[in-house]
């Protein structure tokens, strides 16, 4: 059997496709209404739910809960900041950038904590993230990298892995060297996803799916199944942001896919190693995410085909032929091991990028539209952050979390077409060409990279 391509996700086809929960049905008044059921959503709904149980909340979702990233992710739950500490600390300084960091290691523990409260099997085990690299290049990328989180005074207890010690957890084709952080769980997306919408649900928020909201105004939601009248507005569509009426240029959709292996053999496990559940990544320009999955199968994840003309979104997370060919190169590549094993599925899915590569939280009282996103491929656990700080904004909390650097930050809007096509296209096509001049044994990083990097603000 061929690859299965699309169908949403992997993860998806696993537990199967839930059925659909009830739509909008005309008008509706509530007060609070959240617009997109991924976990930036949900952990806000499960939050404003706990702070004020006699809130009416509302949850809409265009097709069903986790039929985006969060449905199709990578799995790590991760304490990486999306976005970048220098831009951070340029508005609150090492202290709002170390409180950012301490809020990200602190909610993988939460999540964590979540699921065993809520009953939500997910497949969650914290055996913390690996980065290898596996050029000369790679590796000074990688101490340039642990050199600046000190100077920033965070990653504490990151360590740095020889070869040798890389090789007592999991044997990676060429790998020279290694970062590890114990600060990263292994999750099933789609099950978590699912099991904390059913949290959400039993404390008494109401999500309605196959609802498409049209705009977002003041005081009301317009959808193709009616409208929805509410004080506060709370806008978590992260990739898809897009599709609102004036948001177009707000954050740039960026794809990322992944395949699967089929469950491995024993005989492919020992020359792998891999006993553990660590995630897997490395320091390529295009770098790759990987996990072990809790069935034995190894899903694998990059950039594919970075960015669709106009802000268009994949159709069912279908993806194209060479992704899948050039992800599945990347499998072989570092695990020659892989070579006989089947592929069973591709998909792919859109992350929110800023303009300035940084996620936000914000609320305007004046207006009561809030919104949270723009997480640039590192969500699952800046959701949780992000849930709890709107949460707080919406509700009029002062908090620690309020007051973090990415609360209420303005970011200028992308460029028009063709300009912000040709500026994604150009920077990962010169990510690629630099990524191949290292493999080929430059001592240096690629100053393509950095070229790249600068065309698009990133
Ligand atoms: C392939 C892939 C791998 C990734 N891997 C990782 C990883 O391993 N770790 C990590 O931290 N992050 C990862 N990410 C990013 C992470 O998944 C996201 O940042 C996170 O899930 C975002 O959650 P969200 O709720 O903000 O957005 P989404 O999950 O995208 O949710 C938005 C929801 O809004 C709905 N919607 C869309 N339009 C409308 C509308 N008009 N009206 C109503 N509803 C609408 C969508 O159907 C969707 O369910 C990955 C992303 C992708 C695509």
């Amino acid at each position: 059997m061929g690859v299965i391509n699309g169908g949403v996700s992997f993860w998806w086809q696993q537990i199967g496709i839930p059925e659909p929960r009830e739509s909008l049905d005309g008008d509706l008044d509530c007060d609070v209404c959240i617009v997109g059921g991924g976990f930036s959503g949900l952990w806000t709904a499960y939050i404003l739910a706990a702070l004020d149980p006699g809130l009416d909340v509302v949850v809409l979702e265009a097709e069903f809960v986790g039929f985006g990233a969060s449905g199709r992710n990578g799995g790590w739950l991760s304490a990486e900041l999306s976005g970048s500490k220098e831009r951070y600390g340029r508005t609150h300084g090492r202290e709002g950038v170390t409180a950012l960091v301490a809020a990200m290691e602190r909610a993988v523990d939460e999540v964590v904590e979540v699921c065993r409260v809520e009953g939500v099997d997910a497949d969650v085990v914290k055996h913390g993230v690996l980065y290898v690299a596996r050029s000369p290049a790679q590796l000074v990328r990688m101490r340039e990298g642990l050199a600046d989180d000190a100077r920033w005074g965070i990653g504490d207890d990151q360590v740095e892995l020889t070869a040798d010690e890389i090789g007592e957890r999991l044997r990676v084709e060429g790998a020279l060297g290694a970062t590890f952080s114990p600060h990263c769980a292994r999750v099933h997306p789609a099950k978590l996803v699912s099991g904390v919408a059913a949290a959400v649900e039993r404390r008494g928020v109401r999500i309605l799916e196959r609802t498409r909201a049209q705009r977002i105004d003041p005081g009301v939601v317009t959808t193709d199944r009616g409208r929805v009248r509410a004080p506060r507005i709370l806008r978590c569509l992260e990739g898809y942001t897009a599709g609102i009426r004036g948001q177009r240029r707000t954050w740039l959709p960026m794809n990322s896919a992944m395949i699967v292996s089929e469950p491995l053999p024993d005989a492919v496990w020992d020359e792998i190693g891999w006993a553990g559940a660590e995630l897997l990544g490395d320091h390529a320009n295009a770098y790759c995410y990987a996990q072990r999955t809790a069935d034995g199968r190894i899903a694998l994840g990059g950039r594919g085909v970075p960015y669709r003309f106009a802000s268009r979104t994949d159709a069912d997370g279908q993806t194209q032929d060479w992704t899948v060919a050039s992800l599945t190169g990347i499998l072989h590549d570092m695990f020659p091991a892989t070579r006989r094993a089947r592929i069973d599925h591709a998909w792919c899915g859109v992350l929110g990028v800023p303009r300035d590569w940084c996620a936000s939280v914000g609320f305007d009282p004046a207006t009561g539209l809030g919104w949270a996103g723009g997480y640039v491929g590192s969500g699952l656990t800046t959701t949780h952050v992000a849930g709890r700080t709107l949460a707080d904004l919406a509700t009029g909390r002062e908090s620690a979390l309020t007051a973090l650097p990415w609360v209420n930050r303005a970011v200028r809007r992308w460029e028009p077409e063709p300009l912000r096509w040709l500026g994604v296209r150009a920077m990962y096509g010169l990510y690629r060409e630099a990524d191949r001049r290292e493999s080929r044994g430059l001592e240096r990083p690629s100053r393509l990279a950095r070229l790249g990097n600068t065309l698009t603000g990133r």
